[in-house]
């Protein structure tokens, strides 16, 4: 049974690099039909930040990751780690008796994971007697580290690992202000939760081997993992703000294809066998596999986001699109019902690489200064005129027939035709078909805007 856990701490939002881990563990899971499991990582209380937790939840449904269990719900919790000290005691306890973990209680240790040195400390030769007399003082638990092992792990992305354990200190289990380090309570809580597979970033690496010591000690089998490369900018500095990278809450406020970032995170260090780029969330669950990751580190392209935000967006059903767009709309400067709006991004469609351009593309549809009225032409304006303030009915086949009627009468079709009608209303060459611009305006702005460059067209 695959069971997967993404541990984000409440710090603050998702940003591209652990989005881009929640991404994996879920197409994996859901892959698998497994279990995928949402756990809060707030024992670090200075570095909580309230709300981030609700934050870090909207930002996982809105890129589509459900998950199966997390706080309130589930049958392994509590899910958050500041409400499993019980149970980390517990385990401490179980160290402690059988020898595997010591009380310390050297000064300025409390918040260390290590002494910083590599022989053994001093407090590991008290006597279990001494030590639990001294109980009452300050201490903290660290873990006695087996001598002359060699703790190997096989890395499902970077294949085998190993580390002498004479390079790992004793670390601290349980500061002594009671809380536990990461490294124990991640493990305490992938046994408890029952994880099969450890999918984070390879940043975490060099604490596998901690960790991994710490499974055997307590008696568990150890989960397979795989450390996912680092995500640079180009730069090949650490991603940040400056190489464009924005917190999941910002891309779905500048109107990102959610299905484009979950495309996009996804292909970080992973690719299709397929060798597409565009991928449905389907298509990715379907074809998801951790072999395929690569060890090299990856580079963030917004560009290519956006591309893929675009690819997705084209891919969708117009009423859904509209529906997209709508919380978008500048309604000041475009109070549109929504069949007018449902045209315009009709005729506009191929043109959005995120939900937010609908306002560039409105303004397609509408002048933006004073309209240069066209030396050649009044006889099509006045035409115009006539069959469209008579049409009985304003929708987008009858205009298209209208604008047939108006070049018959006149003698005119093509640019001839169009071109005045569009400098007249929009003020420009090129745009949307004229048929939608028309539709678009409405029946009293476009008469009222024809015959303005009308009466301009006829002053001397
Ligand atoms: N809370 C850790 C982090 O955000 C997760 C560690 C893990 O996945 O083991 O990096």
């Amino acid at each position: 049974m695959i069971r997967t856990r993404f541990a984000p701490s409440p710090t603050g939002s998702l940003h591209v690099g652990n989005a881009r881990i929640a991404v994996l563990n879920w197409l994996f899971t859901r892959h698998h039909g497994g279990t995928f499991v949402l756990r809060i990582e707030d024992t670090d209380v200075d570095r909580n930040v309230p709300d981030a937790e609700a934050g870090i939840r909207e930002d996982l449904l809105w890129l589509g990751l459900d998950w199966d269990e997390g706080p309130g719900q589930g049958a392994y919790g509590p899910y958050r780690q500041s409400e499993r000290t019980e149970l980390y005691q517990h385990h401490a306890r179980r160290l402690l008796d059988d020898g595997r973990a010591y009380r310390c209680f050297c000064a300025g240790d409390s918040a260390d994971e290590t002494t910083g040195r590599r022989e053994r400390c001093a407090c590991a030769a008290l006597t279990p007697e001494a030590a639990e007399r001294r109980r009452g003082e300050p201490h903290a638990l660290r873990f006695l580290v087996p001598r002359a092992r060699t703790v190997a792990i096989d890395d499902v992305v970077r294949g085998r690992v190993e580390v002498a354990s004479d390079e790992i200190v004793d670390f601290v289990l349980i500061r002594s202000d009671g809380r536990p380090t990461y490294n124990f309570a991640v493990v305490v809580d992938d046994i408890e939760m029952r994880i099969s597979h450890v999918i984070r970033g390879v940043g975490h690496l060099s604490n596998t081997p901690r960790q991994a010591l710490l499974f055997d000690a307590l008696g568990a089998g150890r989960p397979a993992f795989a450390h996912v490369p680092m995500v640079l900018g180009p730069d090949r500095q650490k991603l940040s703000k400056r190489h464009g990278a924005a917190a999941m809450a910002e891309y779905r406020a500048q109107g990102f294809h959610p299905d484009g970032l979950l495309n996009y995170l996804s292909l970080l260090s992973w690719s299709s066998p397929s060798g597409e780029d565009v991928l449905t969330r389907k298509q990715l669950i379907a074809e998801i596999s951790l072999e395929r990751i690569g060890v090299a580190d990856a580079m963030f392209d917004p560009a290519k986001l956006r591309w893929l935000s675009a690819k997705h967006i084209e891919r969708m059903p117009l009423d859904a699109l509209v529906a997209a767009v709508s919380p978008f709309v500048d309604r000041d400067r475009f109070p549109l019902d929504v069949g007018r709006l449902t045209a315009a991004v009709a005729a506009t469609r191929t043109h959005y690489s995120t939900f937010a351009d609908v306002n560039e593309q409105l303004e397609a549809f509408f002048p933006e200064g004073d309209v240069v009225v066209a030396p050649t032409g009044s006889a099509v304006i006045d035409a115009a005129v006539d069959v469209l303030a008579r049409l009985a009915e304003w929708n987008e086949s009858a205009l298209r027939d209208a604008l047939g009627a108006i070049g018959r009468s006149t003698g005119t079709k093509g640019r001839a035709l169009y071109e005045p009608l569009r400098a007249a209303l929009t003020g420009r060459e090129h745009g949307p078909p004229l048929h939608a611009v028309l539709f678009v305006q409405g029946r009293d702005r476009v008469i009222e805007a024809l015959r303005g460059v009308r009466r301009l067209a006829r002053e001397p």
